[in-house]
């Protein structure tokens, strides 16, 4: 069974094969080039594949007829498409705010397969989920109350539960770690009283029925994360024990499975992860309680590649430069946590054919206009030249989805590929490219005079 499962995990080698001839075939069709200095790629292939994998990694170890929902964290890759791609694969939508709920229903997610999670849910946002039947997992004791009010005046089939935080700890990046003593999420168990005041809040109210910790991402070791869906299963069980039946029918473990920047391989796998949260809390799989899942980065990370053409190359101090077009606006995490989240780059010849030869420390800057702007630095890479193509890889999640408008740095398009049967590479276009009459009405250019006219504040 091992086996059937390693195989849907594709060679990473097929996937870099891939993405080469895409990039090739993007500068071959005019997808990139001078007038296209910019674009996002996504390899459906891959995606479909990271979908099948995850199914396939909790359908070994859950027993038959299990219910699970594996709900896409929305806010990793906010695209319509991806969306409607990853729901014919079987996986539902998390959304954290009116926006991202928007987007799932426009995929056409259906209200059952969507969970609403968010630490600063307003009453309207939480009326709208309860009159759609969308799942929702309180924050705190304040929205419980709001939960208590719209359950009295309109009984709800939301399936309704309550977000914890274990508080196990956290990972090499803070901003990630959401089981910290002091995290912002959930309630904290550990705190005075506050277990038995979640009890209680089970005990009093007989339709909450779902569990809800999300222990962090990236940088969580996957002991952490397994701890974290411990803490919560034992909870689970304690409720249902005082409650004397099976109160809590359903599990939300939360995503947060890291992703492997610094090279080709899924590291770790959905079929690993499986089996160790299998082997640490075996009570989950036995068919007692329904699951939920929320990955993000894990199903997206591998199969995003932003690619940017080499405007200038230079020299500065005995350093290579080459300064491209994405810098800051695609790659905001990497640009002001260099440390904490590198990129792997690829480089590729005037053409799109993977660049060889001789390597050189050099620097990959970005087009903003600050010095940080950097996708690497001091990096060994085949000498990168005027007209060449620069990729940064791994970055399907939270990256060139993330636009950041620095600069006024227009959106570039996200292309999804598929070969097409005969050696080729078939585009779809995912999102169009932002226009610069878009930038400037994104920028109040309908009000341009808005604070110089005879009305405008301050004027007498
Ligand atoms: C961000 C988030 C996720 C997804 O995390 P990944 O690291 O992208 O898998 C899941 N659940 C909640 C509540 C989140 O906030």
């Amino acid at each position: 069974m091992e086996h059937d499962i390693h195989d849907i995990e594709e060679a990473a080698g097929e996937r870099a094969g891939r993405r080469d001839r895409a990039v090739r075939a993007a500068v071959e069709q005019g997808l990139l080039g001078p007038d296209a200095a910019v674009v996002g790629l996504l390899d459906v292939t891959g995606i479909r594949r990271s979908a099948a994998a995850l199914r396939a990694a909790f359908e070994a170890v859950t027993a038959p007829g299990t219910p699970v929902l594996h709900a896409f964290a929305v806010k990793a890759t906010p695209l319509v498409p991806v969306l409607r791609l990853l729901h014919e694969a079987g996986i539902g939508a998390e959304v954290a705010s009116p926006g991202e709920l928007a987007l799932a229903r426009a995929a056409g997610v259906p209200p059952a397969r969507t969970v609403l999670d968010s630490p600063a849910k307003t009453p309207a946002e939480l009326r709208e989920a309860l009159a759609l039947g969308i799942a929702v997992n309180a924050d705190n004791p304040q929205e419980l109350d709001r939960l208590d009010d719209l359950m009295r005046s309109a009984p709800s089939r939301s399936p309704l539960g309550i977000r914890v935080n274990p508080q196990v700890g956290g990972g090499s990046i803070g901003a990630t770690s959401t089981a910290t003593r002091t995290s912002k999420f959930g309630i904290a168990l550990r705190d005075e009283g506050a277990r038995e005041w979640v009890v209680r809040a089970y005990l009093e109210r007989p339709w909450l029925t779902r569990l809800h910790a999300h222990t962090g991402s990236q940088g969580i070791p996957l002991p952490l994360l397994a701890r974290g869906v411990a803490e919560t299963y034992a909870l689970a069980e304690e409720i249902n024990g005082r409650a004397g039946r099976r109160q809590v029918d359903t599990l939300d473990i939360g995503g947060g499975l890291p992703v492997n920047f610094a090279a080709e391989e899924t590291a770790p796998t959905y079929a690993g992860f499986a089996r160790l949260l299998a082997e640490e809390v075996p009570g989950l799989f036995d068919g007692r309680y329904g699951l939920v899942t929320e990955f993000g980065r894990s199903l997206l990370a591998k199969h995003g590649t932003v690619v940017a053409r080499v405007e200038y190359t230079k020299s500065a101090g005995g350093r290579r430069i080459a300064v491209t077009h994405a810098g800051v606006q695609v790659a905001t995490r990497t640009v002001y946590a260099p440390g904490a989240w590198p990129l792997r780059i690829a480089a590729y010849d005037a053409e799109g054919r993977p660049r060889t030869g001789p390597e050189a420390v050099q620097d990959v800057a970005g087009p903003a206009c600050f010095s940080g702007d950097l996708l690497a630095e001091g990096r060994a890479l085949p000498v990168l030249e005027q007209g060449d193509y620069a990729a940064a890889l791994d970055t399907g999640a939270y990256y060139f989805a993330h636009h950041y408008a620095y600069n006024s740095l227009a959106r570039p398009a996200i292309h999804g590929f598929v070969p097409d049967g005969s050696g080729g590479i078939a585009f779809a276009t995912v999102r169009e490219a932002q226009t610069i009459a878009e930038v400037v009405a994104e920028s109040g250019g309908a009000h341009a005079s808005a604070l110089t006219t005879p009305h405008a504040p301050g004027s007498r």
